[in-house]
């Protein structure tokens, strides 16, 4: 079940042929893409719809917990004006960062 997509965070609807890559922003994973999608898609329509033809980008990350979690943290990083604050979260950040995706590579490798 997804539902954790974060706007503008992880994933991203371009027009066709626009980008030939996208990082997520959350955890800097290549986005897995979908080119000349035409009409809504599941999330595009979950966001409001989208009628034109688009080129869909989506981190493929999204639909884990800790990746709504970094997400989370990098809107209230981007939120605050507090300098301190920004630390703090960053530290947050690349910790969550990088528990789960060591673990990743590492399931994968062994
Ligand atoms: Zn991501």
């Amino acid at each position: 079940m997804s539902g954790y997509f974060c706007r503008g965070y992880d994933f991203y609807i371009t027009k066709p042929n626009k980008k030939e890559e996208i990082h997520c922003r959350v955890c800097g994973a290549k986005c897995d893409v979908e080119r000349g999608v035409k009409g809504p898609t599941n999330v595009a329509s979950a966001i409001g719809g989208l009628k034109f033809e688009h080129d869909f980008f989506s981190c493929p990350n999204y639909d884990k917990e800790w990746h709504y979690r970094a997400c989370k943290l990098v809107e209230e990083l981007e939120d605050t004006l507090s300098k301190s604050v920004r630390e703090l979260i960053k530290q947050d950040l690349d910790e969550l960062l990088e528990e789960n995706m060591n673990t990743e590579s590492k399931s994968v490798s062994e």
